[in-house]
């Protein structure tokens, strides 16, 4: 019977690759073929074995803005230049970059990028981990995570070698749905996880696209936007490169100076044998990319294979007693804050990712059985203390947050998550959410966990949190406890002390969402109260 079949259908399915082979080339391989064409044809391209170029880029970043919602952070401005051999696929970049955000400095730092490795020359980072700690002069490989997300990065930067790519790989290139952008529809092309938007007019590369995960507003799409085509004896190039977080700028970089085809000091693109022994691979599966790049534009990246804490200098997470019944999630790069309550529990801040959230779940039901997390209170929306938010309200809890904030983060719930990797999409619509006017009180009946509303300079909308009976401040970003004080006080640091004032709290001590714990007389002494 199924031979029978088979006999019938195959002279059918030789008919219709007949008739597929009689109508040319798919559109997909038009849209390829016209670009690389329009970028000086694939000899040209192929012919590109060394680049040496220089330019600057500016970063800005959304979701560590004053205002929740507001004007993004303007992050940094960096001057580059990068060499690279295509036929090693080895580069190398050396970067001066100029933070305005969150405090003013400059790293001076060099990426060198292989297939199977990447390394730093330098620091880069506030937050260091412990193999550019222990480095002398520093330098460490780079995580699996960064170096999946900086090769996926220079690839479409490469615009040149992508094209070409796209023409050599035509299995691998898919139909795609327009893309629409700037008010107008671009064919497109999906190829090896990008989608690819061309100019109708000229046939370029118009625009690259990744449809990458937020921790805050969850399914996103990131673009590589091209423009200023520039002529380099017969190959066209964009000189202007913007990335468009759901259609806002937060990148561009221009080059000011391109060559082709000079000679390439090779050994400033070696990565010592000692380091590639035991650097991680790029990483594949979930790479949390938007964490990963971003981070990075305000220069405070924990580089590792764990989002939440170094892998070369912590055990990993954990929950520290820090008072009765109060819990201070510890071990990793943000902390959180767990009130045991007669039959429930409160949760001060829920940072970087769903992951961790639901780490902090599984351990505070082993660790407190019986006892469900009913609120979350955030104590300000910067995307690195809220991305784990999810996690907690899918539990069923309430989100208590600053006044004149709720209608952001309603908006942030409302947003899609189908790509979210630490949690199944479902609808946070209608999750409960309590604005802080003054104080907000959660009580049992016996203990009580206090949301207090605060002038910040670092965010509008800021809550502290306080535990009457354990007299526990909880205090993120503004002051970390534990972390030395400096010789003068700062205006985050006098913004806690006119908060504990206002509110007439006696806290003895505070956590915090960075750090750990400190007495807060010495605090009151610095600001002199
Ligand atoms: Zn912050």
């Amino acid at each position: 019977m199924r031979h029978a079949l088979k006999a019938i259908l195959t002279p059918f399915f030789f008919l219709l690759i007949l008739a597929s082979c009689a109508t040319g080339p798919s559109r997909e391989q038009a849209l390829v073929s016209r670009a690389v064409d329009a970028m000086g044809g694939a000899n040209a391209l192929a012919g590109l074995k060394t680049v040496w170029a220089k330019g600057s880029t500016k970063q800005w970043e959304p979701e560590q803005s004053d205002v929740p919602g507001g004007e993004m952070r303007f992050a940094n401005e960096a001057a580059f230049e990068v060499n690279a051999d295509r036929s090693a696929r080895a580069s190398r970049t050396d970067y001066v970059k100029n933070f305005a955000y969150p405090a003013p400095r400059t790293f001076t730092y060099s990426e060198i990028v292989m297939p199977q490795a990447g390394y730093v020359i330098g620091v880069d980072s506030n937050g260091r981990n412990g193999q550019s700690m222990k480095a002398n002069p520093p330098a460490h490989s780079m995580s699996g995570l960064r170096l999946a997300s900086t090769q996926r990065e220079s690839r479409r930067a490469n615009v040149t070698s992508f094209v070409l790519d796209m023409r050599n790989n035509p299995a691998s290139v898919a139909p795609a749905a327009d893309v629409v952008a700037e008010g107008r529809s671009w064919p497109a092309v999906s190829f090896q996880g990008f989608i690819v938007a061309f100019d109708p007019q000229t046939g370029l590369p118009a625009r690259i696209r990744t449809l990458d995960y937020d921790n805050v507003w969850g399914d996103v799409n990131y673009d590589t936007v091209l423009s200023q085509w520039r002529d380099f004896g017969g190959v066209k190039v964009p000189m202007v490169r913007k990335s468009e977080l759901n259609g806002r700028v937060v990148s561009e970089t221009t080059i000011t100076d391109l060559r082709y085809n000079g000679p390439v000091d090779v050994a400033r693109l070696q990565i010592p044998a000692a380091i590639l022994a035991t650097a991680a691979k790029p990483a594949t599966g979930d790479v949390p990319y938007q964490w990963v790049i971003r981070r990075q534009y305000i220069g405070t990246y924990m580089d590792s294979d764990h989002v939440s804490y170094d892998t070369l200098g912590s055990p990993g997470l954990r929950l520290q007693d820090v008072a009765p019944g109060v819990s201070q999630l510890q071990g990793g790069t943000h902390n959180s804050l767990l009130v045991e309550m007669r039959d429930h529990l409160v949760v001060f801040d829920a940072p970087v990712t769903d992951a961790q959230s639901v780490w902090v779940v599984n351990a505070a039901k082993a660790k407190y059985p019986g006892k469900p997390i009913r609120y979350v209170v955030l104590t300000h929306h910067h995307m690195d203390h809220t991305g784990g938010m999810r996690g907690f309200l899918a539990e069923g809890a309430t989100l208590v947050v600053g006044q004149g904030t709720a209608a952001h983060y309603r908006r942030v719930l409302a947003s899609p998550t189908m790509r979210n990797p630490d949690l199944k999409a479902r609808d946070f619509s209608r999750v409960q959410t309590v604005e802080v006017a003054d104080k907000y009180v959660m009580s049992d009946g016996k203990r009580e966990a206090v949301a207090i509303l605060m002038d910040s300079p670092h965010a509008k909308g800021t809550v502290l949190g306080y535990v009457p009976d354990a007299k526990l401040g909880w205090v993120t970003d503004i002051w970390s406890p534990g972390v030395p004080l400096p010789a003068k006080p700062n205006p985050g640091l006098v913004a806690v002390v006119n908060a504990v004032k206002k509110a007439n709290i006696q806290p003895e001590r505070f956590a915090g969402g960075h750090g750990a714990t400190a007495e807060y007389a010495g605090l009151a002494r610095l600001a002199g109260q």
